[in-house]
C-alpha cells in the first residue's frame, strides 16, 4: 500500500496538469480582420441606427439567440451587467423583493440592490443546488416583484415548478445562466424558460471573450427594454417611443466589436466544449473509488448538466475523517494545473459561503449610510437575514467538495486516471488517515 503523501510518501503526481486554453487560430483571425477594419466599437448612445452596436455585436446576438432558441440576444460587457439591466428591466424598484439563492456569484443577488430592491433569500434543493420552489413559496409575498434563478454549477434549477408559481404570482423570473451554457431542462435549452436568461463569458466560464455577457428572451418589450439601459436610456428616450420611464436611467453595459468577434467564435465551439466536461465527468464518476461518506452530487434524468463545477457530497461523519483533512490528503497527492501556479487548489470545500452571511447584509448597508434599500421608507417589509435561514445552503457549503478543473477539456483520462488515484490511495488508506487527523 503507497504511502500517502500527506504523511511523507511520494505523490501520485507532480507533473501539472493541461492548462486549459481554448483560444484558436479562429479567434486570432476574427481579432485581425476587426483590427484591419479598426471599428472597435460603433455604438451611439442616442436614438439613430448605431443604437444597437457594430456588425460583431449585432452578429453575435443574432447566432447565440438562434442557438438558444430565442427570439432576442442583448450583448453586454458582463454577465454582472447583463443581470442588472434584466432586473431593471423587470421594473423592478424601490420596495419591491427579489428573491434569490444565497448559494451564488454575488451579482444575482447585488443585481437586485442596484435596483434599490430587498434581496430575499430562499433555500435550495440539496440534491441540485437551485433554488427550491417549496422554499421560494414559501417567501413570497405582495413585494415579490422578481426571481432571480442560477442554475448553479451548471444543473438547471426544477423550472416548470418555478415558471408556475411565478405566473400565479405575476412575477418576473430571471435565468442566471452564468454557469450553464449548454444545459438543458426536459430538452429545452435553458435561457427561455424563465423570462430573460443571463449568459457570462469571462475568463473562467466555460467559453469567454475575457469579459463579456449576453441577455436573451422572447419578449419583445423586455428587449427593447434591455437594449435601452444597456446603452444611456434616458439620453435616448427622445425621439423615441418608450411607454414607461420606470427604470430608464442608462448604463453603459455595450460590448465591444473585439469581444463579439471572439464570443461568436467561441460559440461555434461551445457545445463541443461542454461535451467534453461531460464526457469526463461521466468517466470520473464511473471510475470513483469508494470512500464511506463520499457521493456523486445526483443529476436528475430530464437535464443535461453542463458542468462549470463538479461537486460531490461529503459527509464527514460517517467517513470519520474531516473534510479538511480530506482536501488537505488530496492536495498533497496532486498538482495544480498550468497558468494556474500559486492560484490554489485543484480541489476545495464548499462553494462560497451563504451570501446573507456578507457584511453587506450583517450590517444593512448598501446605498448610502441610511440604510437603503433594507430600511428603504418605501419598504414596508422586515427582511431577515440571521445565519440560519437557509439550512440547505449552510449544510451544502459544509459538506460538499467542489473541484473547476478536474473535468476541463484540457484533462486527458490520463490526466483524469491521476485524480482517480489520489483518491485511490485515501479510499486504501482511509483508516491511517483517520487516526492522523
Ligand atoms: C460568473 C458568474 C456571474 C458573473 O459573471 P460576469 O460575466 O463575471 O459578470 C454571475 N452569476 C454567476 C452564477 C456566475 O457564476
Amino acid at each position: 500500500m503507497a504511502k500517502l503523501a500527506l504523511l511523507g510518501g511520494d505523490p501520485v503526481r507532480t507533473k501539472l496538469f493541461p492548462a486549459h486554453n481554448f483560444i484558436g487560430k479562429e479567434e486570432k483571425q476574427k481579432v485581425m480582420e476587426i483590427m484591419d477594419n479598426g471599428v472597435l466599437s460603433r455604438y451611439l448612445g442616442v436614438w439613430h441606427e448605431d443604437f444597437y452596436g457594430g456588425d460583431e455585436v449585432r452578429a453575435f446576438e443574432r447566432e447565440w439567440a438562434a442557438d438558444y432558441q430565442a427570439k432576442h440576444g442583448i450583448a453586454v460587457n458582463s454577465c454582472t451587467s447583463g443581470l442588472y439591466a434584466a432586473v431593471g428591466a423587470a421594473g423592478v424598484g424601490p420596495g419591491d423583493e427579489v428573491i434569490v439563492s444565497p448559494y451564488t456569484m454575488v451579482a444575482s443577488v447585488t443585481a437586485a440592490i442596484a435596483f434599490n430592491a430587498v434581496p430575499v433569500f430562499a433555500d435550495i434543493d440539496p440534491d441540485n443546488f437551485c433554488l427550491s420552489p417549496d422554499s421560494i413559496r414559501a417567501r413570497i409575498t405582495d413585494r415579490t416583484k422578481a426571481i432571480i434563478v442560477v442554475h448553479l454549477f451548471g444543473h438547471p434549477a426544477d423550472m416548470d415548478e418555478i415558471m408556475e408559481i411565478a405566473r400565479a404570482h405575476n412575477i418576473t423570473v430571471i435565468e442566471d445562466c452564468a454557469q450553464a451554457p449548454c444545459a438543458t431542462y426536459r430538452g429545452r435549452p435553458v435561457g427561455t424558460l424563465g423570462h430573460m436568461g443571463v449568459f457570462s463569458l469571462n475568463y473562467h466560464k466555460h467559453i469567454h471573450s475575457g469579459e463579456g455577457g449576453i441577455v436573451v428572451t422572447n419578449d419583445d418589450r423586455l428587449a427593447d427594454r434591455l437594449q435601452l439601459i444597456r446603452n444611456h436610456a434616458e439620453a435616448v428616450v427622445t425621439g423615441r417611443e418608450v411607454d414607461s420611464l420606470v427604470n430608464m436611467v442608462g448604463f453603459n453595459f455595450r460590448m465591444g466589436e473585439l469581444e463579439a468577434g471572439i464570443g461568436r467564435m467561441q460559440l461555434g465551439k461551445s457545445r463541443q466544449l461542454v461535451a467534453r466536461r461531460r464526457e469526463n465527468l461521466a468517466y470520473f464518476n464511473r471510475n470513483l473509488p469508494t470512500i464511506p461518506g463520499l457521493s456523486i452530487a445526483p443529476v436528475a434524468e430530464y437535464v443535461e448538466h453542463s458542468y462549470y463545477v463538479a461537486a460531490l457530497k461529503y459527509d464527514p461523519e460517517v467517513a470519520g475523517l474531516s473534510r479538511d483533512m480530506l482536501i488537505r490528503a488530496l492536495h498533497a497527492e496532486l498538482p495544480e494545473t498550468e497558468m494556474r501556479k500559486g492560484h490554489g487548489p485543484l480541489i476545495s470545500g464548499g462553494y462560497v459561503k451563504p451570501i446573507y452571511l456578507y457584511p453587506m447584509f450583517r450590517q444593512q448597508t448598501a446605498y448610502g449610510d441610511k440604510g437603503c434599500p433594507f430600511r428603504c421608507p418605501h419598504y414596508t417589509g422586515e427582511v431577515n437575514y440571521q445565519a440560519g435561514i437557509c439550512p440547505e445552503v449552510e449544510r451544502a457549503h459544509e459538506a460538499t467538495l467542489i473541484s473547476h478543473e478536474f473535468m476541463q477539456p484540457s484533462m486527458t483520462t490520463d490526466d483524469i486516471d491521476d485524480v482517480l488515484k489520489a483518491f485511490g490511495k485515501i479510499a486504501d488508506n482511509i483508516d491511517i488517515l483517520r487516526n492522523a487527523g
